[in-house]
C-alpha cells in the first residue's frame, strides 16, 4: 500500500461528496464512483442547519452557500385548517446560539457548490457499482460496464438502495412507511402578487382532520432572492409499487389529500406546474456498518423518514466522523470503521426514531442536541469504550 490509502467512495450524494472533499483536502488518494451521467440540478429543497454547516466551515464554503440559499426570518408551525401559528422556529435567533444560520436552498445548488471544492475529474460519472471482490493485494470493484478498480478503502454512500449496504448485509429491501413525498419546485412568480406571510412553514393537521391520519403540507424558498418556490409533504398512502423511486402526480390527487387545508397551503398547490410522488422509506438500524475495509454512511446506512429534515445531515455529519476516524487510523481501518459506527450510533439511531415519529419541532422545545452537535470535534468513541457503557 501506497502512504496514502486509495480511498474509492460509491456514490456522489452529499455523504459522499462531503466524505471525498475532507478526505482529498487532507491528502487522501480519492476517487468517487457515481451512476448517474452527471451532477444535475433537478431534485429537491434542502433545509441545512447548524450542524451541517459547522462542518461545511471546514471546507470553507458557506459564504458560498449563504450567497445562493435563504436564512429564513420566519419559519412557521401552523394548524391545517385554521392557520393558526402554533410557534416560530425562527423566533430564537440561531446565529447567535449556535454560531451558525440554518439555510434552505436548492439540493442541486448545494451539490454542485460541494463538486467544485474537489480536484477536477474526481468523480467518476455513468460507473454503477456491480460487485466488490477481494483478491490478494486489494479489493476489487466491478461496474456494470466491466470496469474494474481497486482500492485499498471502499466507502458505501450510494443511497437507500445501497449496493454496497447489499454485499455486506444481503439483498433486503427498505420498509415502505405508507406515506409518500408530493413535490414540486417552481419560480415564485407563478404566485401573482401574493406571498405567503413566512419565509417557510410546516402545517399540521389534527384529529379534526376529516380522514384523521396523519399528514403535513412543508413550503420554503430555496433562493436568498426569495424567487424559487419549494413544496415537499408527508401524506398517508398505503400501497407503493416497488422499483421506482418516483412517479408523476396529480394535482387531483394532492388536491384530495389536503382537502379542507387552509387557502394559503390550496394556492401554494394551484400555483405548481408539475408535481412528483416520492415513497417514504426507511430501515430499522443496521446491525453491522462496516466488515474490513468497507463501509457505509449515510442513507445507505440508516435512511430515514424526512419528518426532522435530517436524513442528508446525518449523511455529512458521518462523512465528517468517518473522515476523523480514517485521519486517526494508523492503517487499521477496521477498527477505524468500529470507531466511527459507536461513535455515531446513538445518534443516528435517535433521530431515525423521532423522524419516524414526526413530533419534532411541532412545539417550542430546545433544539440544541440536533444543531449543537459537531462531528468535527464530537470524541471519537472506541469500541471497547461502547461496549463497556
Ligand atoms: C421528500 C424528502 C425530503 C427530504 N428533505 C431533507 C431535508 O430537508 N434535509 C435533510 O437533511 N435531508 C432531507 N431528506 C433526506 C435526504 O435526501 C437523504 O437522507 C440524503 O440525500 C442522503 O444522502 P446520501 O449521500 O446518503 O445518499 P443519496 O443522496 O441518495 O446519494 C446516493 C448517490 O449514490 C448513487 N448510487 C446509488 N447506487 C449506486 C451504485 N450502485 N453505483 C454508483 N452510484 C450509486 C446515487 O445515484 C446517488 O447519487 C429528504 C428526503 C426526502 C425523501
Amino acid at each position: 500500500m501506497n502512504d496514502k490509502p486509495r480511498i474509492a467512495i460509491i456514490g456522489a450524494g452529499l455523504g459522499g461528496v462531503t466524505a471525498a472533499i475532507l478526505l482529498q483536502q487532507a491528502g487522501n488518494d480519492i476517487a468517487v464512483y457515481e451512476q448517474a451521467p452527471g451532477l444535475a440540478r433537478i431534485g429537491a429543497g434542502i433545509g441545512l442547519g447548524p450542524n451541517v454547516l459547522r462542518v461545511f466551515n471546514h471546507i470553507d464554503c458557506v459564504d458560498q452557500l449563504m450567497n445562493i440559499g435563504i436564512v429564513q426570518e420566519s419559519n412557521l408551525n401552523r394548524v391545517w385548517d385554521t392557520g393558526e401559528v402554533l410557534w416560530d422556529i425562527r423566533k430564537q435567533n440561531w446565529e447567535e446560539v449556535f454560531g451558525l444560520p440554518s439555510l434552505t436552498m436548492h439540493r442541486g445548488d448545494l451539490l454542485s457548490v460541494l463538486a467544485r471544492s474537489l480536484r477536477p475529474g474526481t468523480i467518476k460519472f455513468d460507473k454503477q457499482l456491480l460487485d466488490i471482490g477481494h483478491r490478494l493485494g486489494g479489493t476489487q470493484l466491478l461496474f456494470t460496464d466491466q470496469h474494474e478498480v481497486e482500492a485499498d478503502i471502499v466507502i458505501g454512500a450510494d443511497g437507500i438502495n445501497s449496493k454496497v449496504r447489499e454485499i455486506l448485509l444481503g439483498y433486503d429491501p427498505p420498509i415502505y412507511t405508507g406515506f409518500v413525498a408530493f413535490r414540486s419546485i417552481y419560480p415564485a412568480n407563478r404566485l401573482g402578487d401574493w406571498r405567503p406571510i413566512s419565509d417557510g412553514a410546516k402545517w399540521w393537521s389534527d384529529d379534526r382532520h376529516p380522514a384523521q391520519e396523519d399528514r403535513h403540507f412543508i413550503h420554503y424558498y430555496l433562493t436568498k432572492q426569495r424567487d424559487e418556490m419549494y413544496f415537499v409533504t408527508g401524506s398517508p398512502s398505503p400501497d407503493w409499487p416497488g422499483g421506482v423511486s418516483s412517479v408523476p402526480a396529480t394535482k387531483e390527487e394532492i388536491k384530495t389529500c389536503y382537502e379542507g387545508f387552509h387557502p394559503d397551503v390550496q394556492r401554494i398547490i394551484d400555483a405548481a406546474p408539475a408535481l412528483s410522488k416520492w415513497p417514504l422509506l426507511e430501515r430499522n438500524p443496521l446491525p453491522l456498518w462496516s466488515r474490513d475495509n468497507v463501509v457505509v454512511l449515510g442513507d445507505a446506512c440508516h435512511p430515514m423518514k424526512p419528518h426532522m429534515g435530517q436524513g442528508a445531515a446525518m449523511a455529512i455529519e458521518d462523512a465528517a466522523v468517518l473522515f476523523r476516524c480514517i485521519q486517526s487510523a494508523d492503517g487499521n481501518f477496521d477498527s477505524a470503521f468500529k470507531m466511527y459506527r459507536a461513535t455515531r450510533i446513538e445518534r443516528t439511531t435517535e433521530i431515525q426514531r423521532q423522524s419516524h415519529e414526526n413530533k419534532w419541532m411541532k412545539h417550542p422545545g430546545d433544539p440544541t442536541w440536533v444543531f449543537g452537535y459537531d462531528a468535527m470535534t464530537v470524541p471519537l468513541i472506541s469500541e471497547t469504550a461502547q461496549a463497556a457503557v
